[in-house]
């Protein structure tokens, strides 16, 4: 009885170390990603197989949480985790794991009747889902797939257009920047299966995932040349370190040459508290401010989204929202996704959570765009 071996040799599994006690407990080391030229560092993601004899009771010690964010510690589990398995890699449930005093998170777990068992920080998205939701949409009148350009390993990176081009307003979503946060893709998924079903006043375009390379690896943050896809974009992004970025630039000048860009812009992140973020620049935005008050009231009006906005203290440079708005003056701002408590539905959040919010937000983008002056 136990476990007999911890597999990842599988789409998006984590890379680790892992080794058992005397007492059968398994301890599972993650690999920190790294950012260039800066102390920064992180494990957020990890996904693996347990393999053993069924009804075995097995517990883990997952460490390697001692991350560096914007230059400073922080636990990405001081709130514990409230992870998902899975037997067979496609119907998730959540357990939560806890928090140790050495900044280890203690997961204890149950092999159903196979004897393996997935265990992911959230239920995963992988490139394959990805690749299955274009084939799927492809060829419908309204859907338009573009590659507009390459990760640093040469992965194709798409913006999707749905819906007419001379729809009254436009609407950009990108998802993913970070690899382990798969909530955005659930949500686009949900979105624009429901835009295909019924022509809202907009027309959607999303780049549904464009840290390709770290989804393939595994990782949790940066891109492969060690870049932060949310950072830096207070100036155009290098070629050679981040083309993820160059690639939506480039997408971006291409609209903005034809008076087509954006009306609003949102990037869709994860995190353990679920809010809006507005960075605000130095200077007079309020038409900006004014926007994206907006925005949390339609949200909270017609999606299950309860968390609310950052206050008027907060700012972090270089990120999308300020971004888009300093360069293109697009209305535009990060949506995280609270991955441990969807506080409006009161439960841990799947994917098919994300999914309703996703459709629930095309009601809200049209009340958000009826009301633009
Ligand atoms: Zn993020």
């Amino acid at each position: 009885m136990g476990l007999d071996y911890i597999f990842t040799g599988f789409e998006n599994a984590s890379p680790i170390q892992w080794e058992l006690d005397e007492s059968g407990v398994a301890h599972v080391a993650l690999i920190y990603d790294r950012e260039r030229l800066s102390p920064n560092r992180a494990v957020l993601h990890w996904h693996f197989q347990l393999q053993g004899s069924a009804g075995s009771e097995v517990e883990l010690l997952i460490k390697n949480f001692d991350n560096i964010w914007n230059g400073k510690m922080g636990s990405p589990i001081r709130n514990g985790a409230a992870c998902a398995v899975s037997e067979d890699g496609e119907n998730w449930s959540v357990v939560n794991g806890k928090k140790t005093d050495e900044n280890f998170l203690d997961l204890k777990v149950t092999l159903p009747s196979s004897g393996t068992l997935y265990v992911a920080r959230i239920e995963p998205y992988r490139i394959s889902d990805h690749v299955r939701l274009l084939a799927e949409i492809q060829g419908h009148r309204d859907v338009m797939i573009e590659e507009v350009g390459h990760t640093v390993e040469g992965r194709g990176i798409e913006v999707v257009r749905i819906g007419r081009e001379d729809a009254p307003y436009r609407l950009l979503l990108r998802a993913r920047a970070h690899p382990w946060e798969t909530g955005g893709n659930w949500v686009l998924e949900g979105l624009i299966r429901e835009v295909l079903e019924n022509t809202p006043n907009f027309c959607l375009y999303v780049m549904p995932m464009c840290n390709k390379d770290g989804v393939a690896h595994g990782g949790s943050r940066f891109n492969s040349m060690g870049k932060d896809l949310n950072r830096d974009w207070d100036e155009p992004a290098d070629p050679v370190l981040a083309p993820e970025n160059v690639a939506l630039e480039q997408w971006l000048d291409r609209m903005k040459e034809k008076d087509m860009l954006p009306h609003l812009a949102i990037d869709f992140h994860n995190d353990s508290s679920g809010k809006i973020h507005v960075s605000r620049p130095d200077g007079n935005y309020e038409t900006y401010l004014n926007r994206m008050a907006r925005l949390e009231h339609v949200l909270t009006e017609h999606t299950w989204f309860t968390e609310g906005s950052t206050g008027s203290n907060f700012k972090n440079a270089g990120t999308f929202g300020e971004g888009l708005l300093m360069r293109y003056d697009i209305a535009a701002c990060i949506m995280e996704l609270n991955c441990n408590w969807s506080a409006g539905l009161s439960k841990a959040p799947l994917g098919a959570d994300w999914m309703l919010m996703g459709q629930q937000m095309r009601q809200a983008f049209i009340a958000y765009f009826d009301d633009l002056d």
